[in-house]
């Protein structure tokens, strides 16, 4: 058996439901109905395992291809205009049939049973020897051209790694600059946070010795009103003693001048 086992899971392309395994290489759909069928069956089946011929319309928007998917791969089937229908195709895979199009390109009668028709087929067919030995060398020259294109997605998955692997270095190299950055910034604003408070201490500082100044002033001032008010009081007293000594002599030159004016001698 030249082709492998294909994933042991498949979904749906249609609409997701997980896929019946019917018999080898044929899934089919409980929900939709539709049928996936391997290169390796269609080989056995039809000769072909590229079946049904047609014309592939690249353009045309198509379902993804379930084995794909299970690698981890979304690739998008081609889709095959066939005489009768329109079919999807993986170019590495297989065939994607929705209900109904595989009696159509069987050509089957109305209401017969697609799937146990292709099972018919597969096991109707026991190919001849030469008819396999050719076949087995039309598929290792395939095996080459599929090598070739596992290679080259290989090559690019490898290319897709160190890219984003390289992405990633890059981004963890802007991170820490971007972390030293801030902390420099941490640091400078620090650095004025202190200097700001050592400004504050430095002006409550200077605020202290101006009002110690002014207080010492202040009890410099209350010591020379003191000394005023006792020199004024003395002043005072200087001042009532002086009136009274005028006064004394005031009423002595009266009495000296009424004397005078009585003497009859004058
Ligand atoms: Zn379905
Ligand atoms: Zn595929």
């Amino acid at each position: 058996m030249p082709y492998r086992e294909g994933p042991a899971l498949l979904l749906c392309p249609r609409c997701g439901e997980v896929l019946d395994r019917v018999f080898g290489g044929v899934s089919a759909c409980p929900r939709c109905q539709g049928a996936w069928v391997t290169q390796a069956t269609l080989d056995a089946a039809f000769g072909n395992p590229r079946w049904p011929p047609g014309q592939n319309l690249w353009w045309h928007q198509s379902l993804d291809c379930p084995e794909c998917a299970m690698e981890g791969v979304v690739s998008t089937m081609a889709a095959r205009r066939s005489d009768v229908v329109m079919v999807d195709l993986c170019p590495s895979h297989g065939l994607w049939l929705d209900a109904g199009e595989l009696a159509r390109l069987m050509k089957l009668e109305d209401g017969s049973d697609e799937l146990l028709e292709l099972q018919k087929r597969v096991s109707a067919v026991s190919p001849d020897p030469d008819e396999l030995s050719q076949r087995r060398l039309a598929w290792r020259s395939e095996l080459d051209a599929r090598r070739r294109a596992a290679q080259e997605f290989r090559t690019w998955l490898e290319h897709e790694h160190r890219r984003k692997q390289e992405e990633a270095a890059a981004a963890e190299r802007r991170a820490a600059m971007q972390a030293i950055d801030d902390r420099r910034r941490e640091r400078e604003r620090s650095r004025a946070d202190e200097a700001a408070q050592q400004q504050r201490v430095k002006e409550i500082a200077a605020k202290r010795i101006a009002l110690d100044k002014l207080k010492e002033e202040r009890t410099r001032v209350i010591h020379g009103i003191r000394a005023l008010d006792a020199r004024l009081a003395a002043l005072k007293q200087e001042s009532g003693r002086l009136e009274s000594e005028l006064d004394e002599a005031k009423s002595r030159l009266h009495a000296i001048d009424l004397e005078i004016d009585g003497d009859d001698l004058k």
